[in-house]
C-alpha cells in the first residue's frame, strides 16, 4: 500500500515535471514568434520610410522629364517605359471633329511601340486604332491608351462632350488634375497648356478656326506698344503682316515649298493648320526677313515687348525648341505677366510651357 502511494507520487511528480517543460517550451515558442514579428514588422516600417523619402526624388524626376516612367532599370532594353501625350483633357462640341493626341513613347529606340486606344463609354466618344476621339453624345468618359508590349505603360485621357448649343467652357477657368505636370485641354479643337493657346508644329489649330482678324486684346497691346517705341525712341513700328487664314496659309506655305522644297519651307513657314498666324494673336513686326534682325527697331522690340504683354516668338538659338529658325520680327500675346516671365529668363513658349514643336 505504501510503496503503491509512493510510486503514485512518483509519477504525479513526473506529470507536473512533464507539464511545466511542455508549458516552458510553449511560451519559448511563443515569445519566439512574437520577436520574429516585431523584427518584420520594423524592417517593413523601415522599407516604407525609405520608400517616402526617396519618393520626391523620383516625383522630381518625373517631372523634369515630364513622363510616367515605369522602373525602367528592371526592363529590358528596347522595351516601351513611359509614354506622354499631346494633352490629357478634351472639351469638344458634339459635331466637332475627331482630335488625335499625339503619343510619344519612351526611350526613343523602344522596339514595339504599338498601342491599344479604348473607350470608357463609347455612347459618349468612341475611339479608332490610330487614336483619332470622336465625340458621339453629351456626357463624360475616358479615353484609355495602353502600350502593348508593356501593358504597364498607359495613359488617359478625359473627354467632355457638349451639346453643340451649349458653349465651351473658358480654357482659363478649368482647373484639371491627372496629367503629369502641366494641364494640357483640347477645347473646340484648340490647344490649351495651363490656359495659354498653343500653335506649333505639335498642336495645330483646326481648319475652321477663324477670328477674321487680330484677336482684340492683341490689337489694343499692339497699339500702345506701337505709340511707346514713337514716345520713348522715336520709332515707327507697324504690323507687316498679323492675322492669316488656314486658306490663306495653304497659299503661303505652297508657295514657300514650291520655291525652296518643303524642307527648307518648314523652317521659316508654317503649314496650314500649324500657323500661329492663324491664331490672331501675333504680329511680323515691319520686314520679316533676316535683314531686320539687330536693327533700333528689332533691339527696341525684344527690349521692350514684354511690357505690353509679347514675346519674340522664335528666339535665337532656341530653333531645335520652337521648330522655326529665329524671327526678331515675331510676336506674340500672351499678356504681361507671362511675357515678362519669358522675357526675363530668356525662354520660348514651348519651354516655359513645357511642349514640343515636331510635325507628326
Ligand atoms: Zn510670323
Amino acid at each position: 500500500m505504501n510503496t503503491s502511494k509512493q510510486q503514485k507520487n512518483k509519477n504525479y511528480g513526473r506529470t507536473v515535471l512533464l507539464l511545466l517543460l511542455l508549458t516552458a517550451v510553449i511560451l519559448c515558442l511563443i515569445l519566439g514568434l512574437m520577436l520574429i514579428r516585431m523584427r518584420s514588422g520594423t524592417s517593413s516600417a523601415e522599407t516604407e520610410q525609405n520608400l517616402t523619402e526617396t519618393q520626391p526624388e523620383s516625383e522630381s524626376i518625373s517631372e523634369s522629364e515630364s513622363e510616367t516612367e515605369t522602373e525602367s532599370e528592371t526592363l529590358p532594353p528596347g522595351m516601351v517605359s513611359g509614354m506622354t501625350l499631346s494633352f490629357y483633357h478634351a472639351f469638344l462640341h458634339v459635331s466637332d471633329s475627331a482630335v488625335m493626341p499625339v503619343v510619344r513613347m519612351s526611350p526613343e529606340n523602344a522596339v514595339d511601340t504599338s498601342r491599344i486606344w479604348s473607350s470608357s463609354d463609347l455612347q459618349i466618344a468612341s475611339v479608332n486604332e490610330t487614336g483619332m476621339i470622336n465625340p458621339v453624345s453629351p456626357g463624360e468618359c475616358t479615353i484609355y491608351v495602353t502600350s502593348v508590349s508593356n501593358p504597364d505603360v498607359f495613359a488617359e485621357i478625359s473627354v467632355t462632350v457638349y451639346p453643340d448649343e451649349e458653349p465651351l467652357p473658358n480654357p482659363g477657368e478649368i482647373v484639371c488634375s491627372g496629367s503629369p505636370r502641366d494641364d494640357i485641354q483640347v477645347i473646340g479643337g484648340i490647344t490649351y497648356v495651363n490656359g495659354i493657346m498653343i500653335v506649333n508644329k505639335t498642336y495645330p489649330l483646326p481648319d475652321s478656326y477663324n477670328p477674321q482678324g487680330m484677336t482684340p486684346e492683341t490689337a489694343q497691346a499692339f497699339a500702345e506698344l506701337r505709340q511707346a517705341a514713337s514716345d520713348e525712341a522715336g520709332l515707327y513700328l507697324f504690323s507687316h503682316s498679323d492675322f492669316r487664314s488656314y486658306q490663306t496659309q495653304v497659299y503661303v506655305y505652297g508657295d514657300y515649298a514650291n520655291q525652296y522644297g518643303s524642307e527648307a519651307a518648314d523652317t521659316f513657314s508654317a503649314r496650314a493648320g500649324y500657323s500661329e498666324h492663324q491664331s490672331g494673336l501675333c504680329i511680323d513686326v515691319n520686314w520679316p526677313g533676316d535683314d531686320f534682325n539687330d536693327t533700333p527697331e528689332a533691339v527696341w522690340l525684344e527690349q521692350n515687348c514684354a511690357r505690353f504683354g509679347f514675346v519674340i516668338r522664335f528666339p535665337r538659338d532656341k530653333e531645335a525648341l520652337t521648330g522655326y529658325k529665329y524671327e526678331s520680327w515675331h510676336i506674340r500675346y500672351v499678356g504681361q505677366e507671362i511675357a515678362q516671365e519669358i522675357m526675363q529668363n530668356g525662354l520660348c513658349l514651348e519651354e516655359y510651357l513645357h511642349v514640343d514643336s515636331e510635325y507628326p
